[in-house]
């Protein structure tokens, strides 16, 4: 059913999953859906591991499905960091800059975030930590979240891919050339999102995470973090809603196997 999904040739699609929201892991507490516990997903992870990286949609776009997301830009021209309804590129020279409604996107994932459920402090020595700290803070696996973390970090360690030029390479070949940066005792805010490993192939299955300063001039994909008592805000999220490219190449790339074991490394920071 996912291949024929992310083969079919209309522009967008919307598949409901699970709609009982209190079921994602809040013991007797229901949940109301206000419209807005929808994940907006452009073109799929399989599509930007094989190289497309033309911009099919654009910010002001994703601005209709979300003020929190991540995603990178048109010819995989850095990183995207919606937080706060503010969209901004992290460039792999470590500029950002703030990205204008006009700036097209190749793929994204957005939401608007309304929290559910804020944790207790974190304390995490490295990004693994963190991450099973949120597994264990997520009841269910099976369902999708958007996370925010704000405080202040002891470390925080990003990388920003460089723009690309056609033909465009795969994407583990582009970030061969990423920017890697880390910062120390660093104010900001990590965002981001959780997928069920079901939705592999489509969006990033697991924890998309990425990292901006409070003053809006450090970030990007998040590989590496220490945290030292800063609480987890998750909103619950149980809609799913993508935008699939008409252009671009979409329709020529090849869609089969299974790229889940390289993306994994690829997420992880080499590459
Ligand atoms: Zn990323």
């Amino acid at each position: 059913m996912v291949k024929s999904i992310v083969l079919a040739s209309c522009a967008t699609l919307c598949f409901v999953l699970a709609t009982f929201i209190a079921v994602a892991g809040i013991p007797g507490q229901e949940i109301e859906n206000s419209g807005h516990d929808v994940f907006y997903q452009v073109s799929t992870i399989d599509a930007l591991m094989e190289g497309g990286f033309e911009g099919v949609r654009n910010i002001g776009e994703l601005k209709q499905h979300g003020d929190l997301g991540v995603g990178t830009f048109h010819r995989l021209d850095g990183e995207l960091v919606g937080i706060g309804g503010d969209y901004y590129q992290v460039r792999s020279d470590g500029r950002i800059l703030p990205a204008p409604d006009s700036m097209a996107v190749p793929y994204a994932t957005v939401t608007f975030f309304e929290k559910d459920l804020q944790t207790e402090p974190v304390s995490a020595s490295n990004i693994l930590e963190l991450l099973t700290y949120l597994d264990e803070h997520v009841s269910s696996e099976n369902q999708f979240y958007a996370i925010q973390l704000a405080g202040t970090f002891p470390y925080v360690k990003t990388r920003a891919p460089p723009a690309q030029v056609e033909p465009y390479p795969r994407l583990a070949v582009a970030l061969e050339n990423q920017s890697v940066f880390e910062f120390r005792d660093i104010q900001g805010s990590i965002i981001g999102v959780y997928a069920p490993d079901y939705m592999k192939g489509i969006t990033a299955a697991g924890y998309h995470l990425h990292f901006i300063s409070g003053d809006r001039t450090r970030g990007g994909h998040l590989l590496d973090v220490m945290i030292e008592g800063t609480p987890a805000e998750i909103d619950f999220t149980d809609e799913f809603f993508m935008s699939l490219p008409t252009g671009g190449g979409f329709g020529a790339i090849n869609l089969s196997g299974d790229r889940q074991e390289e993306l994994k490394t690829l997420e992880q920071g080499r590459g």
